[in-house]
């Protein structure tokens, strides 16, 4: 049977190979041609493993013998280079990891591993996640499919990137502050940041360990939610993660209350097709049948603030240990702070040099209070804003996933702020630790393209299983 890449989902996938339509081995083989034609355009992969095939003639047997068959058995994943997976190479597209291979398993790559599928290879990404492009890579930027004079976003851009091209069926990433949700708007997916909590970050390079998450990237709302229900979970290796009981929704409401914040979601600085495109979402939504209703959220419009306050202040603790000794690798000085001098100066690139600066500066005697005291005030009346929100009745929050469709390469990158305000719709989730969807919600013509766009929904901590909910019915209405 020919495989069409174009149209398979992980659903799809698993009844073909489950029926013996194809086996796990074509399937590998259908992704490693796609990524051999376009990889050296789009620079999706870092690597591409070499012993893909291994992995999909194991998942082969499983599905032969039909034992220990999960639906992930045999699905070719992409996977973002900060998420470990032992004896294998990972770097967070940084020099400094140069030399750098994974001793152990990230909890979710085990917990992959053991449903059976298989790893492609590893994505680009901005350097330690920073970025909103992944043109802070010190491997190149990542083009976006749709457009390749256009970022695929980011900071997981390898990862939107790989599955958009046909490189991949679904990948994973990270956000810390929207780099799934971002990227899958510009690339045209899903991308799910579960509840800070939900999914274990044992394994993950730290960026900002008050709002890291991993989550998926796939090709549908149902796709997503098969990898969230695989990854998440309580992990004696990382004691912020929650347990199954604390959360969960008990019955699905009949019919969905959305709240939308219209002057943060409508604001200013939101692209002419974005502002469109979104009031038609609503209209979508309501002929979907769920009943709309304005939100009041007074402090989201710090989130921003308040966020680009304590990322910083936690990257520049958390990259404290790549100094040439402990991992990676050195550029040797005179002395012991001759090697950190020089290490650390030529080998991290410009944006995590920018944030260790500005984090050391936010947490300094005489800082402290002004700046960081602060930002962790705004995020305790942001967080308690959503519940009161959530509270009320409402099941979900929806804005635009981002200010506009997909820029072009180096339209940002000579300014700082621009870059930071892409994160506007993004970074309230992070800072309140809640769940949040990007769907695609149809696209914007540019230059003659079709560049995707995005809808957010955010949800009540735990409620993920609100959002495939509100997000399956969305999809269906889209077409
Ligand atoms: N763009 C944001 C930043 O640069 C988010 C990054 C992320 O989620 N990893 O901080």
């Amino acid at each position: 049977m020919k495989i069409d890449l174009h149209n398979l989902t992980i659903t799809s996938a698993h009844a073909h190979l489950t029926k013996g339509d194809f086996t796990a081995r074509e399937l590998a083989e259908a992704y490693l041609s796609i990524i051999e034609k376009k990889n050296h355009e789009i620079n999706a992969y870092l690597e591409v493993f070499d012993d893909v095939l291994e992995q999909a003639d194991e998942a082969d047997k499983r599905l032969k013998a039909k034992k220990d068959v999960h639906v992930l058995t045999g699905i070719p994943l992409a996977m973002k280079d900060n998420i470990l997976i032992k004896g294998r190479r990972a770097g967070a597209a940084s020099k400094i990891l140069e030399g750098y291979y994974a001793t152990y398993d990230a909890t979710v790559s085990r917990k992959l591993k053991e449903a059976g599928a298989v790893f492609l290879g590893r994505t680009n990404m901005d350097e330690f996640a920073m970025g909103g492009s992944t043109e802070n890579s010190a491997y190149g930027p990542t083009k976006n499919p749709h457009d390749t004079s256009r970022v695929p976003g980011g900071s997981s851009g390898g990862s939107a990137a790989a599955v958009s091209m046909n490189g991949a069926l679904a990948a994973l990433g990270s956000d810390t502050g929207g780099s799934i949700r971002q990227p899958a708007s510009f690339c045209g997916l899903v991308g799910l940041k579960p509840t800070y909590g939900s999914v274990s970050r044992y394994g993950l390079m730290a960026m900002g360990s008050s709002l890291d998450v991993i989550g998926p990237f796939a090709k549908t709302v149902e796709d997503a939610q098969i990898i969230f229900d695989a990854i998440h979970g309580k992990d004696p290796l990382d004691s912020t993660t929650i347990s199954e009981n604390t959360y969960g929704v008990k019955t699905l409401p009949k019919k969905f209350v959305v709240g939308v914040p219209y002057d943060f979601a409508l604001g200013e600085g939101l692209h002419k097709t974005s502002a469109e495109n979104f009031k038609k979402n609503i209209q979508h939504l309501e002929a979907a049948g769920c009943e709309i209703r304005e939100v009041a959220l007074p402090n989201i419009k710090y989130s921003l603030a308040s966020y680009y306050i304590i990322i910083p202040a936690e990257v520049s603790s958390n990259v404290a240990r790549y100094d040439g000794v402990k991992f990676g690798a050195l550029e040797e000085g005179k002395d012991l702070l001759g090697d950190y001098l020089l290490t650390r100066g030529r080998l991290f690139g410009k944006e995590v040099r920018r944030r260790i600066i500005l984090g050391t500066y936010v947490l300094s005697a005489g800082y402290y209070d002004a700046y960081y005291g602060k930002a962790v005030a705004v995020r305790s009346l942001i967080r308690a804003d959503f519940k009161k929100v959530f509270d009320s009745g409402v099941h979900a929050v929806v804005t635009p996933t981002a200010p506009s469709p997909a820029f072009k390469i180096g339209e940002k990158t000579g300014d700082p702020l621009q870059m930071y305000l892409e994160d506007i719709f993004t970074v309230p989730a992070n800072v309140a630790g809640i769940p949040a969807i990007s769907i695609p919600s149809g696209t914007a013509d540019i230059d003659s393209k079709k560049l995707p766009l995005g809808v957010q929904f955010m949800a009540a901590h735990g409620q993920e299983q609100l959002l495939f909910e509100i997000g399956k019915k969305f999809e269906k209405m889209r077409g």
